[in-house]
């Protein structure tokens, strides 16, 4: 087994892994541990955000180990957090193209062309939404995709619920809530459920569901959690209010398989084909682990057992072919794992004007009325995942501009008022000031090179 030490990196990777949901954190781990020092590329936009789809739930309550539950973008963090600690390298960025037709590999990510000797992918599916009016506000807060995640929420016990779909998920997920909510409407498009019978048969039988044939769902109302949908029945035209407190989507996902089509085998279902149980993929060398590979199962969990798989598989395959590189530590214990910082409010006592990042509507007055420095203003929500993704990105784009650029973070369930005023209407957004003008506002996770030219332009014109 070829063997390397720390400074000396080989120019081709070990492993390369694409994906951050459980199953890439999960295998990264393995494989750190096992000393290839894998290379992680996270996603960033395309498919999802970073962390995947546990970073849009709230309270994560199956995952064993966590006997009071733990939210999802917490769980994300904690596994992120112990793959970085054994050596897993990160990109924050979208896999842009991959050739697998050639050994090694090829990946680009950021520009950058990465080549390895083995690959996992851990791309994920992404459960598909209505895109109703009303819907981006209120997803997590009363809307979701996964009712076995969300259906326990204290919210919803004992209201109304509902659910769209006719498949094996729409009726398992509408038993489900039976135990928590006080009645489920099943909102079907069709005349019949694409179900398996004996599926189908529970759903017909329990008396706390009711069937909405022919029925589509055209909007959701709610302020800070929903409160009703409109149901249109396709055969009168006629619509329905239903007041309810939960609304969840079963209509099927779609795996992010794009980057690979013709260069992988795909099931017509477009999920990537493996052996059964198993992570091998069409291509020697190229493993696939979670949701992208699973159609089925499709939990936090069986994710990262699979992830597991996968990375022992890799590590087998790597050294069956003599092309393991071991890469050594200088350290026989890694450090503790590091973990986000979280910033206390800023207050008169410990504000300061040249601070790189503080919080609350204390600095932001201050730098407001008092700086000539572009200020970025990031509003966020204390269970928005989304805006746990993005603010450690801010903080770098902070620390590249060396003071030039100011950040604060306005908790917009703390500062109501401030985000009333700014007119935010979800999280996060981003907006950029200069002398007490809005420059630019950006919604949602955007790619920190987004940012960082808007900033760099705006720093030229200023200095002309
Ligand atoms: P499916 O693709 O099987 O079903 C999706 C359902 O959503 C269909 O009823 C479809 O309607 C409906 N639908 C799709 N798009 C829309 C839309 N825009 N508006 C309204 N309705 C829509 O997905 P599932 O997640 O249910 O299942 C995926 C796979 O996982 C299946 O193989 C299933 O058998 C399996 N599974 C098995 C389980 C088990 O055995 N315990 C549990 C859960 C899933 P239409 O029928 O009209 O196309």
């Amino acid at each position: 087994m070829k063997k390397n030490n720390e400074l000396n990196q080989p120019k081709v990777q070990n492993l390369v892994i694409i994906g951050s949901g459980p199953a890439g954190f999960t295998a990264a781990i393995y494989a750190a541990r096992a000393k290839l020092r894998p290379l992680l590329i996270t996603g960033f936009e395309k498919g999802g955000i970073p962390g995947g789809q546990l970073m849009t739930t709230t309270h994560v309550e199956n995952y064993p180990g966590f006997p009071d539950g733990v939210l999802g973008p917490e769980l994300m963090d904690l596994m992120k957090a112990q793959a970085i600690r054994w050596g897993t390298e990160l990109i924050e960025a979208d896999a842009e193209r991959v050739n697998l037709g050639i050994q090694p590999f090829e990946v680009e990510a950021e520009k950058k062309l990465i080549k390895t000797n083995s690959l996992i992918i851990a791309t994920g599916a992404s459960a598909n939404r209505l895109n109703l009016p009303g819907e981006n506000l209120l997803w997590s807060k009363g809307i979701s995709a996964c009712a076995i995640c969300d259906g326990a929420t204290p919210q919803l016990r004992g209201e109304e619920l509902a659910v769209v779909g006719g498949g094996d998920s729409a009726c398992e997920e509408a038993v489900y809530l039976t135990k928590f909510g006080s009645h489920v409407h099943l909102i079907v498009r069709s005349k019949k459920l694409r179900a398996s019978g004996s599926m189908a048969d529970r759903v017909l039988a329990n008396s706390q569901i009711s069937i909405h044939w022919n029925s589509e769902v055209i909007k959701a109302e709610g302020d800070d959690w929903l409160t009703s949908i409109n149901v249109l029945d396709r055969e009168t035209s006629k619509t329905n209010q239903l007041k309810i407190k939960g609304l969840f989507y079963a209509i099927g996902h779609t795996p992010n398989t794009d980057l690979f089509k013709e260069q992988l085998d795909l099931a017509e279902s477009e999920y990537i084909k493996t052996a059964l149980g198993r992570p091998e993929t069409s291509v020697e060398g190229v493993f696939a682990a979670g949701d992208v590979s699973d159609s089925e199962w499709r939990q936090g969990i069986t994710a990262a057992g699979s992830g597991c798989k996968a990375a022992l598989a890799a590590e087998r395959w790597l050294t069956a072919k003599n092309l393991a590189v071991i890469i050594e530590s200088n350290q026989l214990e890694p450090e503790r794992a590091k973990m986000p910082l979280k910033i206390e409010t800023t207050t008169e006592k410990n504000y300061s004007a040249n601070s790189l990042w503080q919080k609350g509507n204390y600095p932001l007055r201050r730098l407001y009325h008092e700086s000539n420095r572009p200020i970025l203003v990031i509003y966020t929500s204390p269970e928005c995942g989304p805006c746990h993704v993005l603010k450690p990105q801010l903080r770098r784009i902070l620390e590249d501009f060396k003071g030039e650029v100011q950040g604060v973070e306005i908790d917009i369930e703390a500062d109501t008022q401030i985000a009333r005023q700014a007119l935010i209407k979800g999280t996060p957004t981003v907006q950029l000031f200069l002398n007490k003008e809005l420059k630019k506002e950006w919604r949602g996770v955007k790619q920190r090179s987004e940012f960082k030219d808007f900033i760099n332009n705006i720093i030229e014109t200023k200095t002309r």
